[in-house]
C-alpha cells in the first residue's frame, strides 16, 4: 500500500497523519538524519542545498583514509566543525515532539540534539557516535569537545592532546570508512525489530548500516513511515511516506500517534 504523494495539499497530508495516528502501536521505534537538525541551524548534507551535494570532495574528506593521510584535510574538517554552531544549536520542534514519546530513537546525528530535548540517554542509539568529545589520537582518552574547538579558534590547524601534547585529538564521531559501533547498531536493530512502526524523519537512507534498519523494518513486518523532503531508495517499499517540512510534519504526527494511544513517557 505505497502512499507515496508528491505535492500533497495540506488536507491530504493531514488526513494521512490522522491515518497513521491511528495505529496505535505499543513500541515505536524512530531514525533520525541531518533533516531534523537543520532547522536548529546545523549543515545537512545529501539534501538539494547539502554541504555535499555542493562541494562533493568535503564528503571524500571525511573518509578514515584521507583523514588519516592529509594533515590539511584534517585542519579544514576541524575548521568546519568550528563553524558549524554545533556547540549552540538548540533542538528543534520534531525533536521536542519526539521527547514525549517512549520510544527508541537511532539518529545519524551526532549533536546530541534528541538528548537535549528531553530524550533518555538509553533511549537513543548514535549510530555514527557523538560530537560532544573529542579522542586522543595516541593515548585514546576523551576529551571535551570545546576545548578543542576553542584552540582551533585560536589558529591551531590540528588540536593537540591537553595530556601527552605528542597526539592529535579527533572527532570521537565515525568516520565514512570506519565500523560504526556494534553494540549500539545491535540494539537499535532490536527495538527496530521488536516495534509496531519505523518513523524515519530527515535522512535520504544513502548510508548504510543505518539505512540497513529500514531493510530491517521490512523483514518483519513493521510499518514503516518516512517524513522527508526529498524521495529515498525506500519510499517504493514503505507503508505511507510524508513530503513536507520535518518541523511542521513531526509535531503533527506526534500528536496524531499520541491520541491513538502511542505511549508518552
Ligand atoms: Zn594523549
Amino acid at each position: 500500500m505505497n502512499e507515496t504523494l508528491p505535492g500533497l495539499d495540506e488536507d491530504e497530508l493531514g488526513n494521512q497523519i490522522q491515518e497513521i495516528g491511528r495505529r496505535a502501536v505499543s513500541r515505536l521505534a524512530v531514525l533520525t538524519g541531518a533533516g531534523i537538525s537543520t532547522a536548529s541551524g546545523l549543515p545537512d548534507f545529501r539534501g538539494p542545498h547539502g554541504v555535499w551535494t555542493y562541494d562533493p570532495a568535503r564528503e571524500q574528506d571525511t573518509h578514515r583514509k584521507r583523514y588519516a593521510a592529509d594533515p590539511s584535510v584534517r585542519a579544514r574538517l576541524w575548521r568546519d566543525l568550528a563553524a558549524s554552531g554545533m556547540a549552540d544549536a538548540r533542538p528543534g520542534a520534531a525533536h521536542r515532539a519526539l521527547a514525549r514519546l517512549r520510544a527508541s530513537i537511532a539518529t545519524q546525528n551526532v549533536d546530541g540534539l534528541h538528548q537535549a530535548a528531553g530524550s533518555p540517554v538509553d533511549q537513543v542509539h548514535e549510530l555514527h557516535g557523538n560530537l560532544s568529545m573529542a579522542r586522543r589520537t595516541q593515548c585514546r582518552r576523551p576529551a571535551p569537545m570545546v576545548d578543542a574547538l576553542r584552540a582551533v579558534r585560536a589558529g591551531v590547524g590540528e588540536p593537540p592532546c591537553p595530556a601527552c601534547r605528542t597526539g592529535r585529538l579527533r572527532p570521537d564521531a565515525v568516520l565514512f570508512g570506519e565500523h560504526p559501533n556494534r553494540d549500539v547498531h545491535g540494539r537499535a536493530a532490536n527495538a527496530v525489530r521488536a516495534a509496531g512502526l519505523l518513523l524515519v524523519i530527515g535522512t535520504s537512507l544513502r548510508v548504510r548500516p543505518a539505512a540497513d534498519l529500514c531493510t530491517a523494518a521490512i523483514e518483519c513486518g513493521v510499518g514503516l513511515v518516512i517524513v522527508n523532503a526529498e524521495p529515498t531508495p525506500y519510499d517504493d517499499v514503505a507503508s505511507v511516506v510524508l513530503r513536507g517540512d520535518v518541523e511542521v510534519v513531526v509535531p503533527q504526527l506526534v500528536t496524531a500517534l499520541v491520541a491513538g494511544g502511542t505511549p508518552t513517557r
